[in-house]
């Protein structure tokens, strides 16, 4: 799996030089944002993200994961009882920093500035997160992200993976259920 790992890593590394692009460009920060991104409930759609959150999980001390796995516990029954856009605090957040920041998954890395992206035949574009959107009212959205040659790579390397592991299931996950299949898993 390693060499997986590391062309997501190469990936990785493209989309925060990116992000960080569009930060300087709007002069943009993520500090002391009331409106913590944390809370939303992404969904991962990678068994690679999945394996690249893991290979962070193992690092942890023993305390550290028995606390992920509990938060991750709660995370999941709430989102079970709750309405599809119920907003809870992910599990890897403690005390407003992403625990797992390194590792983190790609919606993590690349959300909260203006974006394309080319799916279903259509250029779609993205305004950016809430505080973006409040803040920046006056400037033209001339630098956006262009997510598309990301989500390609990442998904001709998911491809590989599949046929690699053989699993050809459908995975949409949120990271509080992919820490609970880390688990399983180790
Ligand atoms: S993985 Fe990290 S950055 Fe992503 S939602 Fe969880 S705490 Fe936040």
């Amino acid at each position: 799996m390693d060499k997986y790992l590391q062309r997501l890593a190469g990936i990785y590394k493209a989309i925060d030089a990116a992000y960080n692009e569009a930060l300087r460009y709007y002069n943009f920060t993520c500090n002391d944002c009331t409106d913590n991104c944390c809370v939303t409930k992404f969904h991962h759609h990678t068994l690679i993200e999945e394996y690249y959150l893991a290979e962070g999980f193992r690092k942890l001390d023993e305390d550290k994961k028995r606390a992920i796995i509990d938060r991750a516990k709660d995370v999941v029954g709430i989102h079970n009882s709750s309405a599809e856009d119920v907003r809870v605090m992910c599990p890897l957040n403690e005390t407003g920093l992403c625990i797992l920041y390194e590792y983190r998954p790609m919606i993590c890395r690349i959300h909260g500035v203006p974006y394309e992206l080319f799916r279903n035949m259509r250029l779609e574009y993205g305004e950016g997160c809430y505080r973006f959107i409040t803040e920046k009212t006056d400037m033209e959205k001339t630098c956006k992200i262009k997510r598309t040659g990301f989500y390609f790579d990442i998904a001709m390397l998911e491809k590989e993976v599949r046929e690699k592991l053989g699993f050809s299931g459908r995975c949409k996950k949120t990271t509080a259920e992919m820490i609970l299949d880390i688990v399983r898993r180790l």
